[in-house]
């Protein structure tokens, strides 16, 4: 991914026009504009921010059908999500995993609720089951979580959902873009919508943050996926536009994996306040949330609260023998969920579902809010066949079923380099012919030198943040260590990018700020 050579697809024709212009690079822009770009259309996607900067990078890393959603009743997004799981981990399956969970129960009737429970989801995953679900015994769950309080305990029930990384599934979604011939360009932001005579949108104005330009860009179709900004750019369509977006703030701790020892998930299906809370390993630490907090406010860097943090702490202390304290948190990283709320009634919280919504306004302007990472894939193929359904563009059909993110033509001789996917081994050359590339960045990371210079190279990062939080894990995995490794991999970009000394003192500057969100 070259930036500027992409930028110069903007340049060479100054008559294009896309067939489709997409706004937001999350999960759900992302995932459009793959769906469309391997239907043939010409498409571009401009991203404010980084690639998965918004709520794309702060999932809770799973790829599930929803335990939860089951118990809500809502079936039909359950099965859906579940099929949609099975795709992904087909399609992406250096970036997914089986994630093994175990609910440990404390009363009989728990025990009956949830193995019926969760024989039920086996049976809607039906056969993209990832591992049937059964009862074990008090000692068998203490097996497995040795860490779990164990008075009371009658038991566990196993089962099986997804685990990926979500900010890595967004670069693998810009690279496929790209290498089938789309334009995706980050730090672009779009600034107002460009209309004909007769009030229908024909394009966006959009300016590249980096270099100040602005660009006129015309499109026959402009889709609108910008997660919790939507709002924004509907009002940008018609200023009288009612608000559609109720934003819900998930917040999740970071700790060592010492606290959970087990490669085994937990999941608390209802803590004593009604909520779902989940204590899953990944990349060698544990992963502790959720909350859902209504929020009146949109923000790119969404700030957790003190009453949010001691929830999961106090809660994650009544289940594990070692109760973590705000000391030993790594990371504390907040998500807005993008629920889709009725816009006659926006305060109404009942109407509030993880379903995702399409809508098309007068001007042209198609919409697509709320939804879940699982099922990007198939909220790009409606909002597609919707975009089809207004006779603007010819009809094509969906490929993306069995598109695969992962050839495994060259597989990596490290399992960790496995998140490159296709491109591992340039990776393991470059550290092999550079052997002073294969130092690690940090002691407490396992990325080298070699990773960032190759990122530098083929993932479009432009930021030191860009690098820590999204390209690589480093800030969520621990924040304060990740502020240590920055001096050398400002140095590393600056070489690679052609940054200067100043640059990297700069970046190295706001990056410090940057943490102070995360700890
Ligand atoms: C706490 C939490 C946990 C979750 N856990 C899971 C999970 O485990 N599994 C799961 O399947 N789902 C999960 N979800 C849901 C999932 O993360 C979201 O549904 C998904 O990431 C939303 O993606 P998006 O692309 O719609 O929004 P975003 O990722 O926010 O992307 C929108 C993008 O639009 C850009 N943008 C805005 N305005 C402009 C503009 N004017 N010009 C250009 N760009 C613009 C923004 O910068 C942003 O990057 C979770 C959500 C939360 C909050």
């Amino acid at each position: 991914m070259d930036r500027n050579r992409l930028i110069q697809t903007l340049m060479d024709e100054p008559q294009k026009q896309w067939d489709i212009i997409v706004i937001g690079g999350g999960a759900t822009g992302l995932g459009i504009a793959l769906d469309a770009v391997t239907r043939g259309y010409k498409t571009l996607l401009l991203e404010q921010s980084d690639f998965a900067k918004g709520t794309s990078s702060r999932s809770t890393k799973l790829v599930h059908g929803g335990v939860r959603y089951m118990a809500q009743g809502d079936i039909l997004l359950v099965i859906e999500a579940l099929h949609e799981r099975g795709l992904m981990l087909k399609n992406a399956p250096h970036l997914t995993a089986n994630q093994e969970f175990v609910i440990p129960v404390y009363t009989w009737w728990d025990v009956f609720l949830y193995t019926a429970g969760l024989k039920f989801y086996d049976l809607l995953a039906g056969r993209l089951s990832m591992g049937k679900s059964y009862f074990i015994n008090k000692r068998k769950a203490v097996s497995r979580l040795p860490l779990i309080r164990s008075e009371g305990l009658k038991g566990g029930i196993v089962y099986h959902d997804g685990q990926f990384d979500d900010s890595r599934m967004a670069v693998a979604l810009a690279i496929a873009n790209v290498e089938k011939g789309g334009t995706v360009l980050n730090y672009f932001r779009v600034g107002s919508l460009l209309k004909s005579e007769k009030g229908k949108i024909t394009g966006v104005l959009a300016n590249d943050l980096k270099s100040g330009n602005d660009y006129k860009i015309k499109g026959k179709l402009v889709i609108n996926a910008t997660g919790v900004f939507a709002d924004e750019i509907h009002r940008m369509d018609d200023p009288e536009s009612k608000p559609t977006i109720r934003p819900s703030q998930g917040v999740h701790v970071v700790l060592d994996n010492s606290f959970l020892q087990s490669g085994s998930a937990v999941m608390i299906p209802k803590t004593d306040d009604g909520r779902v809370l989940f204590a899953i390993p990944w990349y060698g630490k544990v992963v502790v949330g959720t909350t859902d907090t209504p929020l009146d406010t949109v923000s790119l860097e969404p700030r957790a609260l003190d009453q949010e943090i001691d929830f999961i702490l106090n809660t994650a202390g009544r289940y594990l023998t070692r109760p973590p304290k705000r000391e030993d948190v790594n990371c504390i990283f907040a998500g807005l969920r993008p629920l889709a709320a009725n816009p006659d009634n926006p305060e109404a919280t009942k109407e509030v579902s993880r379903r995702h919504k399409i809508t098309l306004s007068r001007s042209g302007l198609l919409s697509i809010i709320g939804g879940k990472w699982t099922s990007y894939r198939r909220m790009a193929e409606e909002t597609i066949d919707k975009a089809v359904k207004t006779g603007i563009i010819e009809k094509r059909k969906c490929v993306t079923r069995d598109f695969s993110f992962y050839s495994n033509g060259n597989p990596p001789v490290s399992e960790r380099l496995k998140i490159y996917g296709n491109h591992a081994f340039e990776i393991e050359k470059l550290s092999r012919e550079h052997p002073e590339l294969g130092e690690p960045v940090h002691k407490k990371f396992p990325y080298t030198k070699a990773e960032i210079v190759w990122i530098c190279r083929n993932e479009m990062p432009l930021t030191l943040e860009d690098m820590l939080a999204r390209r690589t894990r480093a800030l969520f995995l621990d924040a304060r260590a990740s502020a240590e490794a920055a001096p050398v991999v400002a140095d590393l970009m600056a070489k690679e990018l052609g940054f200067s000394k100043s640059w990297q003192e700069n970046e190295i500057s706001k990056y410090n700020d940057l943490i102070k969100i995360y700890i």
